[in-house]
């Protein structure tokens, strides 16, 4: 329940301001509270604090975190990171270049290599433009990382950290303005925090989306986690997705012996079932046959250990800020399936588009709610450059990789042959992926394309015999990327 300041009456107003200075009084105020130090939390206190802004920073746990979550920061994400300042962060914690992707389909392996051209984006501040960072994304822990992050926000002098657990917003009950949060400190000192913005970044599990968003996350499926030691893959400091007959496994070194596993399964994955012997079973019985013969030994051996864990795969798609005096931001706000590792990418560019338009020099005092309202308004179109693509493209990429109809087949068995064509058929999708192609339209064209020349591999191969079945086959295979691609482009344009 939040603590709402009733304010019925003129009288009890003036009794709301007076209990309200004398609760700030007592407790902790600043300009801006923040929910959850993890990855955007902790970029988003260092980059207000830097711009003069106090800072209270709320974090449930300032533990290393353990998790399968964040640990493969795509080019995009890396020039974010270098435009808050916060580029350090990527070193002494054993990171890992990554230079692109190896796409293996049934045995046939691609090459993705970012594009190495990339250039810097219009929106990207002017004063770094010179050298060009080269297209390198970084993997890592994702524990050492987050680790990084707070002690750059910890060490700033505007911003002060407190390990406690918030619980509740804190409203004005007249106008429904959020004023701050109450928390628990080690579960049983109760606390207050004020300030004029409350920032919303408490992760994929947030407490607070359900009362601020009109969305709720949907889950097609779960990422299983496995750390394995020492496993080779295909083409080093490469990502590696392998596809089968089965939804997609993904492989990524995280440290110099350590590599992660993340397999997606499906909540209706008959094979997963503890009646035909649970998950593990799956692993070891569908997915660990058809991974490259390099791979299985690790595998296998991380499967003995059997430390295993998982994560949902969430879609939430992102809604304006109407709030006065709160947002919501990071996976909080928006999520997208992981398969693509777009998240942290995501969060660090938003906190750089976001603290752009809250500048002071704009908006000089937060309490002026309007002005943030209307910053905030700006922010939900202006993120969608970079948000958008990642988004749009981790959910149509999924639902060809996890393709479970004939027609979805075809899509897939058509994208990994226009990957083959090389050239500008590699460029752009990866530079898509890598967040450093941010034009939603360079997207619509490659799916089209992939679509196109689906259709075609399908004519080839059924032959003349099966022309008028190719036909009827190509329109149900057209039909089915617009399906693919269309709710998300439509949840993209909406407010
Ligand atoms: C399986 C999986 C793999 C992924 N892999 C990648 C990847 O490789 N690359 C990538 O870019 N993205 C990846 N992502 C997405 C990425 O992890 C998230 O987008 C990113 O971590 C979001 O950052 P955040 O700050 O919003 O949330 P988080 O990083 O989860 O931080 C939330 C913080 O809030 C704290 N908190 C929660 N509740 C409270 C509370 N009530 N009070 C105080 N503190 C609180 C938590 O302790 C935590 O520290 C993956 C996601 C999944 C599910």
């Amino acid at each position: 329940m939040p603590l709402i300041l009733d304010s019925s009456s003129e009288s009890s107003v003036e009794h709301d301001k007076d209990t309200l200075r004398e609760r700030r009084q007592e407790h902790h105020t600043a300009d801006v509270v923040i929910v959850g130090g993890g990855i955007l939390g902790s970029a988003l206190a260092k980059a207000l604090g830097d711009q003069g802004r106090s800072v209270i920073l709320l974090e449930k746990s300032l533990k290393e975190p353990d998790r399968i979550v964040g640990e493969l920061l795509q080019p995009g994400g890396v020039q974010a990171l270098e435009q808050l300042g916060l580029r350090d962060c990527l070193e002494g914690i054993d990171a890992i270049r990554v230079k692109g992707y190896a796409v293996e389909f049934y045995g046939d392996l691609v090459h993705i290599p970012y594009p190495a051209n990339a250039l810097r984006q219009p929106n990207y501040n002017a004063k770094t433009e010179d050298p060009p960072l080269k297209a390198e994304g970084c993997s890592f822990h994702h524990g050492r990382f987050v680790q990084k992050l707070r002690a750059a926000a910890l060490a700033h002098p505007n911003v002060t950290v407190f390990e406690t657990e918030a619980t509740n917003p804190i409203t004005a009950d007249i106008s429904s303005q959020v004023l701050g949060v109450q928390a628990m400190t080690r579960k049983t000192e109760r606390d207050y925090f004020f300030a004029d913005l409350t920032i919303i970044c408490d992760g994929y599990a947030s407490k607070f989306r359900k009362q601020y968003s009109p969305h709720t996350p949907r889950v097609r499926s779960k990422f299983w986690g496995m750390e394995l030691i020492d496993c080779p893959l295909p083409i080093p400091e490469h990502g590696f997705v392998s596809l089968a007959d089965r939804p997609p496994v993904l492989l990524y070194q995280i440290g110099t012996h350590e590599t992660r596993v993340l397999v997606d399964i499906p909540e209706n994955v008959s094979t997963a079932t503890s009646a035909a012997g649970g998950v593990k079973n799956h692993l070891r019985n569908v997915v660990c046959p058809t991974l490259p013969p390099d791979v299985r030994p690790s595998f296998l051996s991380a499967l003995d250990k059997g430390h295993l864990r998982s994560m949902p795969n969430s879609f939430l798609p992102p809604a304006t800020q109407r709030t006065p005096g709160l947002a919501l931001l990071g996976d909080a706000l928006n999520m997208r399936h992981p398969l693509t590792g777009g998240g942290m990418t995501v969060a660090f560019s938003d906190v750089v588009t976001l603290t752009q338009l809250l500048h002071p020099s704009k908006i000089p005092n937060l309490a002026d709610t309007k002005a943030a309202l209307r910053a905030f308004r700006h922010f939900h179109w202006q993120r969608k450059h970079v948000t958008s693509v990642i988004n749009i493209l981790a959910q149509a990429l999924y639902s060809l990789f996890a393709a479970d109809q004939t027609s979805l087949k075809w899509l897939q068995k058509g994208c990994f042959r226009y990957f083959q064509l090389g050239g500008n058929c590699i460029d752009g999708p990866a530079g898509l992926l890598a967040g450093i192609i941010q034009r939603p339209i360079v997207l619509v064209y490659h799916f089209f394309a992939v679509a196109l020349l689906s259709i075609w591999c399908m004519y080839c191969e059924n032959g003349l015999l099966m022309l008028p079945y190719s036909y009827f086959m190509g329109w149900v295979v057209f039909v089915q990327a617009c399906i693919v691609i269309g709710p998300y482009l439509l949840a993209e344009m909406r407010s």
